[in-house]
């Protein structure tokens, strides 16, 4: 995440009119980022374009996003993990 400056904030406000929001996101006034309602945390970053002229303001996950990410992946596994026992037990192994 860059320094918020003037011309980073003007570049924010102008690319906010295309962002669509979900239900549980707003638009922070004090970065002109979208936030998560949830956690307060960003769910946009601004990198720098390649090159030097203007930016990007790519959509991140917030914490509470990849909180929920991380555990989904862990049910996955164990999913996984259950699924190969009962084959297992199916084979009679
Ligand atoms: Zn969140």
């Amino acid at each position: 995440m860059i320094e918020i400056t003037a011309e980073v904030r003007a570049a924010i406000d102008r690319a906010a009119g295309d962002m669509e929001l979900a239900g549980d996101e707003y638009i922070e006034p004090a970065d002109g980022l979208i936030h998560c309602k949830k956690c307060h945390g960003s769910r946009q970053t601004v990198v720098p374009r390649f090159g030097g002229s203007g930016y990007f303001m790519p959509r991140c996950l917030c914490p509470c996003q990849q909180k929920a990410q991380a555990e989904r992946k862990i049910m996955e596994q164990q999913r996984e993990r259950m699924e190969r026992i009962k084959r297992r037990k199916a084979q009679g192994l």
